[in-house]
């Protein structure tokens, strides 16, 4: 029996070591990480740069508490992190998670509005389905009930309204008046709260694991903008997956140009190398709070030394490898190589994302899109055959509990033309 527990009860492969895009396992087999773990891995595994930066930070030190010491490696990554961030956003509060940072982002809007005397709002609308993270007010604003309701009671449940999922209602994505229809959703939710009450908006401008990969409709990015400009409600962009490059811009939200309040941002922030993660926000709100009393949050390990220059010599690679143009050039490639498995599988029913930042859903009916009637056992059966294959993709179930199963394939931004040619040939193998 081991000791440890997590969700799954499969016992999975001891992991040997990965490079680059592979991970070996103790019995020396290979498996390409289709999914660059839980869309973490951006830059794929054993990166000499980074474990050179890491080893090095470890020479001096791999600690220091931040309300003790200030170190260059978190004031560099701390500077790097506000460059990349849109403008405006250039304060930068360390964590070492999704979930932290969600909740320092939820925590550090609450705190704002305090400061400038709008103590009535506090409600967080959210989309539904959504996930934005698993400690309890992360989760308070996640879209999926399976996770939330068990809790409930110990929450304050946030209202939420439907994530723009063009594709099940039979409406065309590039049409402005689609973004309109789902935006404007927002603004009805905000009347029937009560605008003195809501306090902020979070949203994924690409989905994850939620939603797989939705792209919003054209227009909505930039109307949810006007929304929450209209009714003073502060924008958070949660980036923790998004974030970072793998969609083929830096942030999801560049693919819009729209600008949030904050943002929360982990995941490939740390890449697989260290746990981290950040939440950034514009400068005038973390002036209000710090001048009433200060940000009365705070994690521990947050902005340690060593998390931070890993974090550093990570953008670095992906800035001198220009990462971010391959994850773009790949992702069209793989996309276009997914959305011709729809040809030969009538059970793929959707194929979307952006850059590598990709899924596929399976559905019984194309028309209907009814969720595929295997549901479970062919969402469990195609992981498990993939694996067997060698690769390692991600499933989700969020339509209706265990069924309308979707597959996230993200694959480390490293990865070129032999390594699409891979994934495509498992995938067809496990879909077959
Ligand atoms: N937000 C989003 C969009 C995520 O995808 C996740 C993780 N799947 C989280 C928050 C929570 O991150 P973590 O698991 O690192 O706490």
């Amino acid at each position: 029996m081991s000791h440890l527990f997590y969700q799954s009860k499969s016992p999975r492969p001891f992991l040997e070591r990965g490079e680059g895009i592979y991970m070996y396992d103790v019995n020396g087999r290979r498996y390409l990480d289709g999914s660059s773990g839980a869309m973490v891995s951006n830059i794929g595994h054993s990166n000499p740069a980074v474990l050179a930066a890491m080893r090095a930070q470890m020479d001096k030190s791999t600690f220091g508490y931040r309300l003790h010491f200030q170190t260059e490696a978190s004031e560099a990554l701390a500077t790097k992190t506000a460059e990349l961030s849109p403008r405006g956003l250039d304060r930068v509060f360390f964590v070492s998670g999704g979930s932290e940072a969600v909740e320092s982002a939820l925590k550090m809007a609450r705190q704002y509005k305090l400061a400038i005397g709008q103590g009535s709002r506090f409600k967080v609308i959210s989309r539904m389905p959504s996930y934005h993270g698993s400690t309890l007010g992360a989760l308070a604003v996640t879209g999926y009930d399976p996770l939330t309701v068990p809790f409930a009671p110990m929450m304050h449940e946030m209202p939420k309204i439907p994530a723009p999922r063009a594709y099940l209602d039979g409406l065309d994505i590039n049409d402005p008046a689609t973004g309109l229809h789902y935006a404007n959703m927002l603004e009805q939710k905000i009347i029937e709260e009560g605008p003195e009450t809501v306090l902020a908006f979070i949203l994924e401008p690409v989905g994850g694991a939620s939603t797989g990969a939705l792209v919003p409709p054209a227009g909505y990015m930039q109307r949810i903008r006007e929304i929450c400009d209209a009714y003073d409600i502060l924008l958070i962009h949660d980036e923790v997956m998004s974030g970072g490059g793998r969609t083929g811009k830096f942030w999801g939200a560049d693919h819009w140009g729209t600008v949030p309040d904050i943002i929360s941002i982990s995941k490939g922030f740390g890449g697989g190398y260290v746990p981290l993660g950040a939440m950034i926000a514009r400068g005038d709100m973390v002036e209000a709070v710090l001048e009433t009393g200060g940000f009365q949050h705070g994690h521990t390990y947050a902005g340690n030394p060593l998390a931070c220059a890993a974090g550093l010599a990570l953008i670095g690679e992906i800035e001198s490898n220009n990462l971010i143009a391959n994850a773009a050039c790949m992702g069209d490639l793989l996309k276009a190589r997914l959305k011709g498995l729809m040809n030969r599988y009538p059970f793929i029913g959707d194929v979307r994302g952006k850059g590598l930042l990709l899924a596929f859903e399976l559905v019984s009916d194309r028309v209907t899109m009814e969720p595929l009637a295997a549901g479970l056992s062919a969402y469990q059966r195609l992981v498990d055959i993939a694996y067997d294959e060698g690769l390692i993709i991600y499933s989700r179930r969020t339509r209706g509990g265990l069924n309308g199963d979707h597959f996230l394939v993200c694959p480390p931004m490293i990865i070129g033309e032999d390594g699409i040619e891979e994934i495509m040939q498992g995938l067809t193998r496990a879909l077959d």
